[in-house]
């Protein structure tokens, strides 16, 4: 048992000092993946172009709903509840 998590925690530990490694980050959006467990340290180096009104800071929103959204090019919520008051219009009109 202890030797699996010894060796567990080696090879997450190779899979860290390899991606530190690298000239660059990850390419990965920002999401609820930096605050959940915990806050990431790089937070702020990643976070500090989102608007204000971010999709991430939606009540509620689910990661699944995130990704739609991102997946969209969408980040602003007033471009979100743009976009679906134009869907629910045109679903009505056609
Ligand atoms: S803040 Fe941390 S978890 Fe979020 S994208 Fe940046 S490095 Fe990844």
């Amino acid at each position: 048992m202890a030797a699996d998590i010894f060796g567990l925690m080696r090879d997450l530990l190779r899979e860290e000092w390899k991606v530190l490694a690298k000239g660059k980050p990850p390419d990965i959006e920002p999401g609820n993946h930096c605050t959940k467990p915990f806050t990431c340290e790089f937070y702020n180096f990643c976070n500090k172009l989102l608007p204000v009104d971010h999709v991430t800071n939606l009540p509620g929103i689910t990661p699944k709903s995130l990704e739609e959204l991102t997946r969209q090019g969408i980040q602003s919520i007033f471009t979100a509840w743009c976009a679906r008051r134009m869907v629910m219009t045109m679903a009505r009109t056609c």
